[in-house]
């Protein structure tokens, strides 16, 4: 079971939406410089759909997105959560954050708007640095369209 340290509403992460982002604990990456090393202990509230429907309801009608940052030890359970929320609110788009290169094959992209690709390398920088190896994707018609140059304008 995948477990959730905070939330927070932010305009940042993902281009144009409202986000919900959560942030989600026991990340198996450890990246050398993480932006949040007490996001790699195992700790928390479950992340189930109970939960999630809790948040919707406190927070359905201010955002217009959900985006689960981490859940790379169980890409299923992140699947799951996704075609969750699209049953509960179709109106609200979602996203994952991956630390992993490539997408795991456990998760089926007609669940995501939106996907967030790659560890942190820190000589490279995060996805608003213009030399990082992160991507971000916008889903658009079940292809990965490469839209990280949006976190690099005013660079
Ligand atoms: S994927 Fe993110 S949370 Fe996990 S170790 Fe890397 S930077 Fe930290």
């Amino acid at each position: 079971m995948l477990r959730f340290v905070n939330y927070d509403i932010v305009f940042q992460e993902v281009p144009g939406e409202v986000t919900l982002a959560i942030n989600i604990s026991n990340c198996p990456n450890r990246c050398k410089g993480c932006h949040s090393p007490y996001l790699m202990e195992d700790r928390g509230e479950a992340l189930s759909e109970e939960n999630l429907a809790v948040l919707l309801e406190k927070y359905g009608n201010a955002i217009t997105c959900v985006c689960f940052m981490g859940g790379d030890a169980a890409p299923q359970e992140i699947d799951n959560l996704a075609a969750f929320l699209q049953r509960k609110n179709a109106r609200l788009k979602t996203g994952w954050y991956s630390g992993k290169t490539k997408l795991s094959p456990d998760c089926r992209l007609k669940h995501f708007n939106y996907i967030k690709l790659g560890p942190y390398i820190e000589q490279l920088g995060g996805l608003n640095s213009s030399s990082t190896n992160q991507r971000f994707y916008h889903v658009v018609d079940g292809e990965m369209v490469d839209m990280t140059y949006h976190f690099h304008k005013g660079n």
